[in-house]
């Protein structure tokens, strides 16, 4: 089950935004206006003629369109009316006053004609909360006019709580069943194209229970293969991924590969995945499964493995994982303003000072990451480092990060920091001409360069987790090397 919540699925749901129809609905009014507009001011000059028919056809020529809008909107009404009308226990629950509700609660539903309840008129006490980009539960819950203790009850249920807090997903839709209190009775949330979850209120009337159904999902095994003639980006396209694929596929292959200046016309990559099936309807992608660049001067290869704690992660065919234990710079969207040189003239003290690290320029405030895990060794005013941290990795590597605007809050000297982990602000404390972030990378001492220094990487899989981990790449990278795409059905599940 878990496996499943992966940010690596891509259901076509998410590809498609649900708010598109909404847009042109409220903008399509106001795109009528001129043509009206047009259609009076035709009519107008064109009636004594005779031929008064020009305002009917313009106002013709907008029926269709509406017409096309309702049936657009129709999936979504006709979901609401399944998901009451598969529940009829409910309903009969919810109009009857069970021994445990309030006075009020209970008068409330007795005194309520049926056809009084929210939802629409054929299935009374069922309505759609839509969820909003920044949603909480509570939120949604409150624009829909029901209860915020449901909300909290719901929100911190052991089980199934996490799926309406950190789980909630903007442009999702929750039928919900309540009162005319906003007392919720049952509620149905349909995660994504292969769960769904039920709740309903417990018969004590203070929880709910409820259960997560998941769907059987058939998965092809699809092959996406191609050569650059423009960048991968483009040509990926091409062979068939979709954006967010492509996106992941970067992600994947730029561990090995510097994808601007090493991928090269007429080198040949090959992408594994799994379409997934929902009673014929093709209803997502799985995660990339294994993805091989090769050309003259690279030949880069990826296989996804999920260990037996089910952790996912790319690997190298011998099992060292693509993941590296440092990542390069410790800001964003930056430039190089002046590489690691032994032998510059300091630009401040215009005398021949070694550059002992990599400036980055940035903006000033930008935050700043460890590019490595690490114990806090050094935080403060440190002369022309300006404010700066030092991490230390290891025995033998240590990170140094200066002319800070600012510390995190709260980090001090002995804290361990996780790699992507912000340490601090951009600034031009101490000998700067400008905002930018001085990176050392020191090992025993010494400074390397960290844009060329060979990295770690994360420890290799040994023993039976890379038994387990050969016993998925061969029969992958067997499939990669097969010349033309073949497809094959697979069972579901990632095994
Ligand atoms: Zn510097």
């Amino acid at each position: 089950m878990g496996r499943l919540v992966d940010q690596d699925y891509l259901w076509l749901r998410e590809s498609q935004p649900r708010s598109q129809p909404g847009r042109i609905r409220r903008w399509l009014p106001f795109g009528l206006v001129p043509l009206a507009a047009l259609g009076v001011w035709y009519g107008f000059y064109t009636a004594p003629d005779g031929s008064s028919a020009a305002p009917v056809a313009s106002a013709e020529t907008a029926s269709p369109s509406n017409v096309a809008r309702e049936a657009r909107l129709i999936p979504a009404v006709a979901h609401v009316g399944t998901s009451a009308r598969a529940r009829p226990v409910n309903q009969i629950r919810q109009l009857t006053p069970s021994p445990g509700m309030s006075g009020l609660d209970a008068k409330a539903l007795t005194m309520a004609p049926a056809g009084d309840l929210i939802g629409d008129a054929a299935h009374p006490g069922w309505r759609s909360v839509d969820i909003e980009q920044g949603d909480t539960l509570s939120l949604a819950f409150e624009r829909a006019g029901l209860s915020y203790m449901d909300s909290l009850r719901i929100a911190h249920m052991p089980d199934l709580g996490h799926y309406f807090t950190r789980g909630l997903r903007a442009g999702s839709h929750l039928q919900v069943e309540a009162d005319m209190a906003g007392r919720v009775q049952s509620l149905v949330y349909p995660i994504d194209a292969a769960r769904t979850i039920t709740l309903s209120r417990d018969d004590d009337g203070d929880g709910f229970s409820g259960s997560l159904a998941q769907k059987a999902l058939q998965h092809r095994r699809t092959y996406a293969r191609g050569v650059i003639r423009h960048s991968l980006y483009k040509d990926a396209l091409a062979a068939g991924l979709s954006r967010p694929q492509v996106a992941q596929l970067n992600k994947v292959l730029s561990a090995d590969v510097n994808l601007g200046r090493d991928v090269q016309s007429g080198d040949r990559f090959v992408v594994a995945y799994d379409e997934l099936y929902r009673d014929g309807q093709r209803v997502g992608t799985g995660p990339l499964l294994a993805a091989t660049l090769q050309g003259t001067t690279k030949d880069v290869q990826a296989i996804r493995y999920t260990d037996s704690a089910g952790q996912s992660g790319y690997y190298r065919p011998d099992g060292r994982p693509m993941r590296r234990a440092f990542v390069r710079a410790p800001v964003d969207f930056t430039r190089i303003s002046s590489p690691f040189n032994l032998k510059r003239r300091h630009p401040v003290l215009h005398r021949l000072r070694r550059h002992e690290g990599t400036d980055f320029a940035a903006p000033q405030g930008a935050p700043i990451r460890a590019t490595g895990s690490g114990k806090v060794t050094f935080r403060g005013r440190n002369g022309g480092y300006g404010n700066m941290v030092e991490l230390r990795h290891d025995r033998h590597v240590t990170m140094r990060f200066a002319h800070m605007s600012r510390f995190a809050r709260g980090l001090s000297v002995g804290d361990t920091v996780k790699e992507g982990q912000v340490i601090g602000y951009v600034g031009m404390t101490g000998l700067a001409t400008g905002p930018h972030v001085h990176y050392e990378f020191r090992v025993d001492g010494q400074p390397r360069n960290p844009q060329t220094v060979k990295l770690p990487g994360a420890p290799p899989l040994t023993g039976s987790a890379l038994a387990r981990f050969e016993k998925t790449a061969r029969p992958l990278m067997a499939a990669l090397e097969r010349p033309g795409g073949d497809v094959q059905l697979a069972e579901a599940g990632e095994r």
